[in-house]
Order: C-alpha cells, then sequence, then structure tokens
C-alpha cells in the first residue's frame, strides 16, 4: 500500500511519521556529548560531533529535507555558514558566481571580500527580470544565487524563469529563503537546486540560537557535509536540539506570522504618518501577484516608511514597548530595526535611496503577540509629538 504523503505540519512534528518502539522518549533526549563509542576493528565512520552524526544534528536535517521536498539536508552553525559551504559545494576557482544584488549584507561581505581570494568571481544583477541575469552570463558562470523574498523591501523573485535558465545553461541555482521558511516557499519546487536558511530565524524561531542549514540532493549535501567536517562548521548538538523544538511549531507559527502581518500591514497602509508600507500581501506592494501565486503566506517581514524621515523613525523607534529595537527577525517577538544602521550601513545615504530603501525606513519582525496589541503599540508610538 502506498503511504499517504503526510502534510507540513506532521512533518514538522514527525518527519516521516514511523511509528515509534515502546518504551522510547518522546521528547528527543539530548546527546550533549562530544563522541561516541565504537566497535574495535570497523572501518565505518566513526560518530564524532564534528562530523555532523550526532543523533540530534541528523534528526533535524532529515526533517527539513521532508519539509523542503529535498533529498537531505544539513545543519551547520550558522547561516553564514550555510551560505558559504553551499557556493563552495559547488564552485571551484575561475568559476563566476552570478548573484542577485539584493541580498543579505553578510553574504554580500563573503562574495566581494573572501570569494575573489579564492579565484572566485562573482558579479550582481538586479534579479527581478530574467533578462538580466542571461545578459550577466560568462563562459565560466556556474551558480547563479537569489534571495526571496528580500530585504527589506519583501520584493518576491520569480524563481521559475531563472530556473529555466540554470536548467538550460547547466548552472546550479541557490536560493536562500530563510524570509519564507518552508511554509512558505519551497524552492525546490519551484527549480531550484540548492536551498539555504539562517535557521537563526524562522526555523528556529525562538531568537536563542545561531544555525543555518542547507537542503538539496544527497550528492550536493555530501559535499556541503565534507566541507563542514574540515571548516569546523558542524552545529552544537544543544542548537540542534532547540532547533528541533522550534521546527515542531514553526507550521503554526508562520500561519500566525503571516496573519499578524497582513493585520499589521494593512493598519499601516492607511496611517497618514506612514508614507509607504513594503508587505507582499498588500495589493500596492509591485510583487502581490507573484507573491499571491508562489508563496503559501506573506510572512511577517514589513518594511514602513514614515513621514519626517530619519527624526521620526528615531522618535517611533524610541516610543515602542512592545516591539524591542534589535537586529535579527523571526523570532516570536516582534524586533524593529533601520536597515541604514544595519543590513545597508555600507551604503551612503544616495545609494540607499537609489536602492528604494530611504533614511527613515523601519524593518519590522513581527512576532507572534497579539496583532491588536501591536497596533495599539504603533499607534502611541506614532502619535508621540
Ligand atoms: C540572518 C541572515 C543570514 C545570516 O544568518 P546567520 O544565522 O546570522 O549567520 C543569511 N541570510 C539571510 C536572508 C538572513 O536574514
Amino acid at each position: 500500500m502506498k503511504r499517504r504523503r503526510l502534510g507540513l505540519s506532521t512533518r514538522a512534528i514527525h518527519g516521516d511519521g514511523k511509528k515509534r518502539a515502546d518504551w522510547t522518549a518522546v521528547a528527543p533526549p539530548l546527546y550533549q556529548s562530544a563522541t561516541f563509542t565504537n566497535p574495535v576493528g570497523s572501518s565505518a565512520e566513526v560518530l564524532y560531533t564534528r562530523y555532523g552524526n550526532n543523533p540530534n544534528q541528523v534528526d533535524i536535517g532529515r526533517r527539513l529535507a521532508l519539509l523542503e521536498g529535498a533529498d537531505a539536508a544539513l545543519f551547520v552553525a550558522s547561516g553564514m555558514g550555510a551560505a558559504a559551504l553551499a557556493h563552495l559545494a559547488v564552485l571551484r576557482p575561475g568559476d563566476h558566481l552570478l548573484s542577485s544584488e539584493w541580498i543579505y549584507g553578510g553574504v554580500h561581505r563573503l562574495f566581494t571580500q573572501e570569494f575573489g581570494r579564492l579565484g572566485i568571481d562573482v558579479s550582481f544583477v538586479n534579479p527581478t527580470e530574467s533578462r538580466t541575469w542571461k545578459r550577466a552570463m560568462r563562459k565560466t558562470t556556474r551558480a547563479l544565487f537569489v534571495e526571496t523574498p528580500t530585504n527589506p523591501l519583501m520584493r518576491v523573485i520569480d524563481l521559475e524563469p531563472i530556473a529555466t535558465l540554470c536548467k538550460a545553461e547547466g548552472l546550479a541555482l541557490i536560493v536562500d529563503s530563510t524570509f519564507a521558511s518552508p511554509m512558505n516557499l519551497r524552492p525546490l519546487e519551484h527549480g531550484a537546486d540548492i536551498v539555504i536558511h539562517s535557521a537563526t530565524k524562522y526555523l528556529n524561531g525562538h531568537t536563542d540560537v545561531i544555525a543555518g542549514a542547507v537542503a538539496g540532493t544527497e550528492q550536493v549535501v555530501e559535499e556541503v557535509r565534507r566541507l563542514m567536517q574540515v571548516w569546523g562548521q558542524a552545529i552544537d548538538p544543544f542548537a540542534a536540539w532547540l532547533i528541533d523544538r522550534g521546527l515542531r511549531t514553526l507550521a503554526v507559527r508562520v500561519a500566525r506570522h503571516n496573519a499578524t502581518g497582513l493585520a499589521v500591514a494593512e493598519w499601516c497602509a492607511k496611517q497618514d504618518a506612514i508614507t509607504r508600507v513594503h508587505y507582499p500581501g498588500l495589493p500596492s506592494h509591485p510583487d502581490h501577484g507573484l507573491a499571491r501565486r508562489q508563496l503559501g503566506g506573506f510572512g511577517g517581514m514589513l518594511g514602513i516608511e514614515l513621514n519626517g524621515g530619519v527624526r521620526a523613525a528615531e522618535r517611533f523607534l524610541s516610543a515602542l514597548t512592545l516591539a524591542a529595537h534589535a537586529p535579527s527577525l523571526g523570532g516570536v517577538e516582534t524586533l524593529v530595526s533601520e536597515p541604514r544602521l544595519t543590513s545597508h550601513a555600507s551604503l551612503t545615504v544616495a545609494q540607499r535611496a537609489q536602492a528604494g530603501i530611504p533614511d527613515g525606513f523601519i524593518r519590522c519582525s513581527l512576532g507572534l503577540e497579539d496583532a491588536d496589541d501591536l497596533i495599539a503599540d504603533f499607534a502611541q508610538a506614532l502619535a508621540r509629538p
């Protein structure tokens, strides 16, 4: 009998849904052990936590693979670790990487400051048009990299034309899907080859772990594992255990982030003190139609621009009581930050304005509080003289 395909919520909790043996722990034990015993004379790979074969590490990898619809997945010590290793798994000295220009600042630094030293050339394109990707391709191009939805404008990039191009040219398409999580987007279903996550964000969801993940074919994930072992990027067992706990509630958390995101965005759109709202769930967003087709939900990330620029933004941020002023995202608590001081601090004022992120832009990671309370907090902060 063919087994029913389990839904995403069930997969997030039970993995492949195999029946448990009698007398086993329902909650997973924490294997806070660097090493494990092995049989005398065995030539099998030893169990050693830096190798990524500690049970806590193995379990979450299997579960993420099931969520992404990938053959395999591997968690590593940070989202940056995942970005670095995923690219190093497919690129060699002399290769060219073509990247979207709208990517996480740390990954941009990795590409511009480190990859050159390894003989990997990187160039950047505006990701919204497949023609620009094609025009920027070289004979040596081996991979394309894109982040969707983007930070902080929440632009949604259509993966399908880019994937078609990659298939035709034999290139690897690598997608940073941190903002969406597998609940809102599964890039492999749209033709991507490799998915990376900062698991620090939605996958863990409780702002208490730094971690990353890579999902893809067995072959790619094995290569990432080999690199992880020698570059020392393994995730700590307790971090893996916390992610295991976080993954169990991913479906309900993301559903709530989606609902709160839409409610707060719609409220913001009606405020005179807010000049622009960037949220893919609003019809005013440039990618609303695509977001409706490609995303399972519009997410909990929101960009707003206040009347009055930086001074108004600082007044607003100082007056908020529930929302905390902090970088990062994807946790249970609402966080607000200014891209001019965080992700886009390396650009000039003019470059930021050109990129559509004028000073005074506020990025909100809406948490799991009651939407009414968040709206009341925003309202009182906007009303401060
Ligand atoms: C945070 C983030 C990263 C980096 O992840 P860390 O876990 O901080 O190393 C990469 N990509 C995106 C989109 C992120 O938001």
